[in-house]
């Protein structure tokens, strides 16, 4: 398949293209149309692959759908990744994806860089979280942010997360997000822990492997 079979808003495919990105690698050739779909996914793919925007594209699809009134200026997208360097490139690329779409702002909530900033940006209507989970939990004790309008949850490099021993921040920021979500979580290799969270983050997954 190609980008072009996808049905994106056209300045998505316009931004695509601006970006370099003619072709889908085979990670975003099978996981973007099933995201697109609706369906959870556990991707095992490791960096390199392409896997950021194969997660992105489907985050920014939704969130850029239309919002009943409530939900509007709330989180659609929230990233859930592993280290602050994760966190900062997959910012990057979600700018780029989103660049000439209406209300799209993405807020890049990590530890390890002073914490006012990130407060104040949350003041603006965010549609996309990019977050290290100890930050966002420290960020959801001071409810500066709401995640009951996220729509789509991203666990990157699940099997990072573990053995960083992010595994309970990881559930308790979930707790927060309505359970009617869809998941996608990616991993390198899929581990018993890792297939053990998937299987507690995700409702019947479609398991892509590349
Ligand atoms: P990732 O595996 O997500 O870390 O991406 C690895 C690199 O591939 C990044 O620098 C992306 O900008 C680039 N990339 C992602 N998708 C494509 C694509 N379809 N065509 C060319 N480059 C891509």
């Amino acid at each position: 398949i190609e980008f072009a079979h996808c049905q994106l808003p056209p300045v998505l495919s316009s931004n695509l293209s601006k970006a370099g990105y003619e072709a889908p690698t085979p990670i975003q050739m099978q996981m973007i149309p099933v995201a697109l779909s609706g369906w959870d996914v556990v991707a095992s793919a490791d960096t390199g692959s392409g896997k950021t925007v194969a997660f992105l594209l489907p985050v920014v699809v939704r969130a850029f759908e239309k919002r009943t009134s409530r939900a509007l200026s709330r989180p659609a997208g929230l990233i859930l990744t592993p280290t602050r360097e994760l966190a900062i490139q997959i910012e990057r690329q979600a700018q780029e994806l989103v660049r000439g779409l209406p209300n799209m702002r993405t807020a890049l909530l990590v530890g390890g860089m002073p914490m006012p900033p990130q407060l104040h940006r949350l003041k603006q209507s965010i549609k996309i979280i990019i977050a290290t989970p100890g930050r966002l939990l420290e960020i959801l004790k001071q409810q500066a942010v709401q995640l009951d309008g996220v729509k789509t949850v991203v666990v990157d490099e699940a099997d990072t997360m573990l053995k960083m021993g992010f595994q309970q921040q990881v559930l308790d920021i979930l707790e927060e997000v309505p359970k009617d979500r869809q998941t996608l979580l990616t991993s390198a290799t899929i581990p018993l822990a890792t297939e053990q969270l998937a299987e507690r983050l995700t409702q019947d997954p479609v398991r892509i492997t590349i």
